[in-house]
């Protein structure tokens, strides 16, 4: 195979060398946390295994769903991969889908998001699939997840219907050893479910996914496998007789499961059922081990089943509790062009109201400059519904909506194009950074870039908005700050005389992540610190990590380690404006 015996892989790469070892077709995706690095790996081992499959990301997940369907009526064996929330965007083809006439394999790999870490929902994949009677296999670990893959494929193959494979954020970047010399077959590809430890009818648990592997710790740190009946499940739908006889002779069972109530509905019986219907399993949030363990203890407790005291090894907790580190929420890189675009917005319309989008600009929010987030593409309909809404009510609103570049192919043309048809009065704020950053760096259509590298096609944002019709279209470099206002100014000037809406600005400056590697400093060092009066403008408007603020001393520091001298920050303190006859915020770029 070229390949050596044993590597250490993330969920994502397992999945990813399951479904090449299955014999995939075509893999079809939109990156989105925690999905992402399973096309990539596609990829890797389509080369590494010398297999033919056409590999794409799609512009969105409902076009990915749809090109997999294709394949699959065409006889193929054809994947689609997206986060939880992107099996929304794809619920056209996955609720009629069901009914479609397959004559190949569809798997859909949706991984889920519990917590959630970096989504804005957390929603169980499980749930939709029993909902829909889409048949779901739920991965426990890398290693299950590789071999799932390939049992998924198999199942769908067999019955012709689309399956799904749910994967959580703790399976997809575990990592563990993969042993290769066992490539996932149909032969090799066993379901491992089942009753796992016996222990008698009084006190038995029912877990599935990586709550699963939690839940075996547990039991074992608190001595207790011998005194639960632990029964696994892999298959969530369609729910196993197996498991209907298991749950039926058991006097207290305890289900924990991500992040729905999936197999505690499926089970039924809630008088014998401990789970989130009787408040011991909490309704949100990951089922991380500590909450587990207090779980069981309570449960336990309230059985009259004796437990081994536990004491934690706090050594760690103990050591770190010695050490003070800054506090870092999450925030915009240093440099990131989004930072300069909110100031920008904020200065040129403090009052405004600022729909927002999704992407890494949502933290646009830290400094008042998004107000809403809902899903994809929404700050231009969310927009159209304030300009209707100020309007009828003879309001006059300023409205700046932002958008990433990625997310604005993703979902926002029929929008922009509706917006445009009935003449919406606000500016939208498209941010190209020129990739999909915050998923690992995908190319968007403007790129013109493929998933495998090559491209010749690439579609300018500009030639996108020019031909959906917008009237005003103005480019702008964000790092100009004063040039930016200025142009958004421009842009609610145009509306304010009676031009058409909405008012589309481009701010087009290429991800820090892009430029950063290896070049050093965008610019000359910059001096913050020497003439610092302390007014603590820019850590309040502005936050770069470039920068910190030295309490001790009332005066910003610079972050060496963390500035990439973009010189950005020198717009916004009132220091390196004054004699100027300008306001922060004007000031000219000198570097
Ligand atoms: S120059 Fe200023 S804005 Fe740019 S990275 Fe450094 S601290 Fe941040
Ligand atoms: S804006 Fe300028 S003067 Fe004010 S805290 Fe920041 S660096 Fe100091």
């Amino acid at each position: 195979m070229g390949i050596s015996e044993v590597e250490v892989m993330i969920g994502n790469q397992a999945i990813a060398l399951g479904l090449v070892e299955a014999g995939i077709d075509l893999a079809a995706a939109y990156p989105g946390t925690p999905s992402s690095e399973i096309l990539p790996a596609v990829t890797e081992f389509k080369k590494r295994l010398k297999r033919d499959i056409h590999i794409e990301w799609s512009v969105n997940e409902r076009v990915a769903m749809e090109v997999a369907f294709g394949a699959a009526m065409a006889g193929k064996k054809a994947v689609c991969m997206m986060k939880q929330v992107g099996l929304n965007v794809a619920f056209p083809p996955f609720i009629k889908g069901r009914e479609a006439a397959i004559r190949g394999g569809l798997l859909i790999v949706s991984c889920d998001d519990p917590g959630p870490q970096s989504s804005q929902t957390e929603q169980d994949s499980r749930l939709i699939g029993t909902l829909f009677g889409v048949p779901v296999f739920d991965a426990p670990s890398p290693v299950e997840a590789r071999l799932l893959a390939s049992h998924a494929m198999s199942y769908s193959v067999m019955h012709k219907i689309p399956v799904i494979l749910r994967s959580t954020h703790r399976v997809s970047h575990a990592r563990e050893a993969i042993c290769l010399d066992n490539p996932a077959t149909e032969k090799t590809a066993r379901l491992d479910d089942g009753l796992k430890t016996s222990g008698g009818s009084r006190f038995g648990i029912v877990a599935s996914g990586m709550t699963y592997n939690v839940i075996a710790d547990v039991l074992s740190d608190l001595g207790m496998e011998e005194a639960v009946s632990l029964y696994k499940v892999v298959r969530i739908f369609p729910f196993s007789n197996d498991l209907f006889e298991f749950a039926r002779s058991i006097e207290n069972l305890l289900v924990v499961e991500e992040t729905d109530e999936v197999l505690e509905a499926l089970i039924g019986d809630r008088t014998r059922v401990f789970g989130r219907k009787s408040g011991h399993v909490p309704r949100q949030g990951e089922l991380t081990y500590d909450v587990m363990r207090g779980i069981v203890q309570k449960v336990a407790g309230e059985l009259g089943i004796p437990i081994t005291a536990f004491s934690a090894d706090t050594t760690i907790e103990a050591a770190i509790s010695t050490v003070s580190f800054p506090q870092r929420p999450p925030r915009l890189c240093a440099g990131c062009p989004h930072r300069a675009s909110f100031y920008a917005m904020r200065q040129a319309f403090p009052k405004a109201v600022f729909p927002g989008d999704i992407g890494c600009y949502t933290l646009g929010i830290s400094q008042g400059a998004v107000d809403t987030c809902l899903d994809m593409g929404s700050s231009v309909g969310l927009a159209a519904g304030f300009f209707n809404t100020f309007d009828q009510d003879g309001a006059s609103v300023s409205i700046l909506a932002s958008i990433g570049d990625s997310t604005f192919f993703h979902a926002a043309l029929p929008l922009l194009y509706d917006a445009v048809r009935k003449g919406g009065r606000f500016i939208i704020i498209i941010m190209d950074n020129g990739t999909t950053a915050m998923t690992g760096m995908q190319p968007t259509p403007q790129s013109g870039m493929r998933a495998e590298g090559a491209g010749d096609h690439p579609i300018p944002i500009e030639h996108v908005v020019k031909g959906l019709g917008a009237e005003f279209l103005k480019i702008i470099d964000p790092y100009d700050i004063p040039g930016m206002i200025r142009t958004i100014r421009e842009a609610e000037t145009h509306l304010k005389q009676g031009g058409k809406g909405p008012a589309v600005v481009i701010a087009r400056r290429p991800c820090l992540l892009f430029v950063k590697a290896g070049k050093g400093g965008l610019g000359k060092p910059v001096d913050l610190t020497t003439d610092c009066t302390g007014c603590r403008r820019c850590v309040d408007l502005f936050g770069c990590p470039g920068f910190r603020f030295d309490e001790s001393e009332q005066k910003v520091r610079l972050d060496e380690a963390l500035c990439v001298s973009c010189g950005v920050c020198l717009f916004v303190c009132p220091q390196k404006t004054k004699g100027k006859g300008r306001r922060a915020g004007e000031f000219e770029k000198t570097q």
